[in-house]
């Protein structure tokens, strides 16, 4: 039997055999609020500028103290973490100058080590660099509240929520600084991580994620929209619409539906908005699945402006313009992503999909090296014209139901499948209900 995704997704599809049931996140999701996030916001917008050329001189305001706030909450938070937490300051010099001197940008870095495989990394950032109308000014006030505020208050939250948690992979929580001026951090980031061989199996960035106004006073805080690059893994066969980007916007979509009330992701298809970028850029450059959250509406009335007074009050990218309960909701939705990959276990090494005389699917595929914690595969499909998975259905990994075993792969047959009209991948799930990216046959198209 196999149900119908939206709304409850495969969570009731016995299948095949007994599915665990969803991984439990409630309790680590409650420590997400929008309280928290609305203090941190207010923290940061209150330096004045996050500009990063403005002062890093000054006690109170510019680049420099939001810096030192940054670090010393991630620092709190590591305390918690019995060792596990590390934080670093990672400076980077660039060949440009600025007043004569070499631009230096500062990313901030927490990494929680996993418990069982610390070899795997999933990474989450925000940038906690500004700006206002003129890109090079970093002497007068730049607020950033939303752009970057919110997704660098998310990361933040993070840190704090994650801190104690027992982990099976690691977690990179990076608040990246020169987004503004062309990606200067993360540029620095994807390179450094991928010189030492350090591979991470997905990246999020939360960017301008706490707004939920558009321009013309209409309000749209339902969704949050998910970016992905088409670009397919280094060296293999295109991506097309299960890029590696794509996968794990789905594996964020689903995210949304299983643990995050009355929100939902909004799937498009493009690597950013149109025209412009992120810091996911970087790493979808280099194969990665990487993805980027922004609201549905932007308000360019409020982003990279100079405040100035309207309506007799001060009025820019400030604090007093956002939705915090919006920014909760994206921020849980983040941190359910994360841990939906970082607690499951790897996805399938390779699938590979025939059809069958009868016109029935045959699948085979590669379990993970590890299959530790593994309770079984879930096959998903959908017609080639969806976005979403539609169909889901479990096949256990061990005892009645679980695949056949033909020269080194498992196989997997669906009697009721048309491969010809659909899509088809596989995921892992553990025992504690996590899934893995799922992972789609290639396509052999011209
Ligand atoms: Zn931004």
């Amino acid at each position: 039997m196999s149900v119908s995704i939206p709304f409850v997704l495969s969570l009731l599809s016995p299948a095949q055999g007994p599915l665990p049931k969803p991984l439990d996140l409630a309790k680590v999701l409650a420590r997400v609020t929008s309280k928290n996030l609305e203090r941190s916001v207010r923290d940061l917008a209150s330096f004045g500028t996050r500009h990063t050329f403005s002062t890093t001189e000054d006690p109170k305001r510019g680049i420099g103290a939001a810096r030192d706030y940054i670090e010393r909450r991630l620092r709190a938070a590591a305390k918690r973490s019995s060792g596990r937490m590390k934080v670093e300051r990672k400076t980077y010099e660039l060949s440009m100058r600025h007043q004569g001197k070499k631009v230096r940008v500062v990313n901030l870095v927490a990494t929680i080590e996993g418990q069982q495989e610390p070899d795997r990394v999933f990474l989450v950032s925000g940038h906690y660099d500004s700006r206002n109308t003129d890109r090079k000014d970093g002497q007068h006030d730049a607020p950033g509240a939303n752009d970057d505020g919110s997704g660098s208050a998310a990361v933040l939250e993070m840190a704090d929520a994650l801190a104690d948690m027992p982990l099976r992979c690691s977690v990179r929580l990076v608040l990246f600084d020169g987004e503004e001026h062309g990606l200067w951090g993360s540029r620095q980031e994807a390179r450094d991580l991928s010189e030492r061989g350090i591979q991470v199996e997905g990246m999020m960035t939360l960017d301008i994620v706490g707004n939920t106004e558009g321009p013309d006073g209409k309000r749209e805080g339902s969704y949050v929209r998910v970016f992905s690059y088409l670009k397919s893994a280094k060296g293999k066969a295109s991506g097309g619409l299960d890029a590696p980007g794509r996968r794990l916007a789905r594996l964020v979509a689903r995210a949304a539906d299983v643990h995050v009330s009355d929100f939902r992701v909004k799937l498009i298809f493009r690597g950013d908005r149109y025209g412009r970028g992120g810091d996911h850029r970087p790493f979808a450059e280099q194969g990665i699945p990487a993805i980027r959250m922004t609201e549905p509406l932007e308000n360019f009335g409020r982003q990279h402006q100079d405040v100035h007074p309207k309506n007799g009050r001060p009025y820019g990218d400030l604090p007093e313009y956002m939705d915090f309960g919006y920014l909760e909701k994206v921020s849980r939705t983040a941190l359910a992503a994360l841990l939906e990959q970082a607690q499951a276990p790897r996805p399938p090494r390779r699938v590979v999909a025939r059809v069958q005389r009868d016109l029935s699917t045959a699948l085979f595929l590669l379990p993970p090296e590890n299959a530790k914690g593994l309770a079984g595969y879930e096959v998903v499909w959908r017609p080639t014209t969806e976005a979403r998975w539609k169909k889901a259905r479990f096949f256990p990994a061990q005892g009645k139901g679980s695949p056949s075993s033909t020269r080194g792969f498992l196989k997997i047959q669906l009697k009721d499948v048309m491969l010809d009209d659909n899509i088809v991948a596989i995921r892992c799930v553990g025992e504690n209900g996590a899934r893995s990216l799922a992972v789609s046959a290639p396509e052999r198209d011209l």
